[in-house]
């Protein structure tokens, strides 16, 4: 089955403005680094406040400001133009730009902590700053990624214990079969915004949860939902989130290590004053999207296994696999999936792989009935 015309022409429109959106970013960091832009905008912070730390803050504010004001316009066809252009969404204006303040506010929030620790590391410890701060980092993904689902997600979406008794004791009885204890099933209240459907494992530890949205709910039998249970508690068996978490640890030294090379060679020419001078930014961002550029095709690639490892795993636990198959269909026409994605898109950009392959690996899965 070939992909509807629509279909093709919405997943054309995401990426030209993803593209673009990156182009745009790129475009401005080299433009802030390459005018020397960045060394005034630090002289007009230090003449607000002598004080280092309050001065990098003078200045991550207007970088703040400059970098969204210039992305606005994509960010608004993206997520709000296109998604209603093709009826996906449920947002009203007023909504999206709450949404939109909250990330600012909290990203803007995380990003100072993160930069004012990552400043004063560099003051402090100059020649191994980059261990430091990324071990800090690390520390502080793992603290994230542990309370994001009580602190960070009820900001922007609505959660309540699902109220399925006999969909709770099938999960709980998949659960007990696989030897995980799974801290609870939540249904996601993804309606009041989009159109929609999904189902993730989130947290770490005391927090760990499954949470399952009510458009996904309202749409799949029993039997579909509790094959998109088994997927997600095949991550959990399989010890994904921990995985991911070392995998991010791994970039993270890679990341700080290259930068600190690169600081180290390029500051001079740039007229930084030194490593801890925090005109330097723009040049540290580029490398950090440099970096992730050419991990992204691993980290899919990568992820895409994961993926297909929980599949299986979801296949050996459920009692009929063929609702795997029409979980999977239901989930492709909510979602518009794209079932037949260019090979290259996919290797590059896909995390999971695609409908029409994930459907093909379960109809051929060993013990299909
Ligand atoms: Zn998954």
């Amino acid at each position: 089955m070939q992909d509807a015309p629509q279909v093709k022409r919405y997943h054309h429109a995401r990426r030209f403005l993803s593209v673009a959106g990156f182009l745009l970013d790129l475009a401005l960091l080299s433009a802030l680094l390459f005018t020397g832009w960045t060394i005034s905008l630090r002289h007009l912070a230090q003449s607000w406040s002598a004080r280092p730390a309050l001065a990098l803050l003078i200045y991550l504010v207007c970088f703040g400001v400059i970098t969204k004001a210039v992305g606005m316009p994509l960010d608004y066809a993206r997520g709000f133009w296109l998604e209603h252009r093709y009826g996906l969404s449920n947002l009203a204006i007023g909504g999206w730009l709450k949404d939109q303040l909250k990330g600012l506010l909290l990203g803007g929030l995380l990003a100072a902590i993160g930069l004012e620790c990552l400043y004063g590391t560099i003051h402090r410890w100059p020649a191994h700053w980059w261990i430091i701060s990324a071990t800090l980092f690390v520390a502080f993904f793992v603290l994230l990624t542990n309370l994001a689902p009580i602190l960070i997600f009820p900001l922007f979406f609505k959660f309540r214990p699902l109220e399925n008794p006999s969909l709770t004791e099938r999960l709980l009885a998949l659960s007990r079969r696989a030897g995980r204890r799974v801290q609870g099933v939540f249904e996601w209240k993804l309606s009041e915004k989009s159109k929609k459907a999904n189902a993730a494992l989130v947290g770490l530890g005391n927090t760990r949860r499954i949470i399952l949205a009510d458009t996904l709910l309202e749409t799949l039998t029993d039997d579909e939902v509790e094959a998109v249970l088994a997927h997600e508690l095949g991550h959990h068996v399989h010890g994904h989130i921990l995985h991911g978490l070392a995998v991010q640890a791994a970039a993270t030294f890679l990341g700080f290590y290259l930068v600190n090379m690169v600081l180290l060679h390029f500051s001079a020419h740039f007229g930084f004053a030194g490593l801890r001078d925090f005109a330097n930014l723009p040049l540290l961002v580029l490398v950090g999207t440099a970096l992730s550029l050419v991990l992204l095709p691993i980290v899919n690639a990568h992820s895409r296994s994961m993926e297909r490892q929980a599949d299986a795993y979801a296949l050996r636990a459920i009692p009929d696999p063929s609702a795997f198959v029409s979980g999977m269909e239901k989930l492709a026409e909510l979602n518009m999936a794209e079932r037949h994605p260019p090979p290259w898109i996919e290797f590059i950009f896909h995390s999971h792989p695609s409908t029409e392959k994930r459907v093909a690996f379960a109809q051929q899965f060993p013990g299909q009935r």
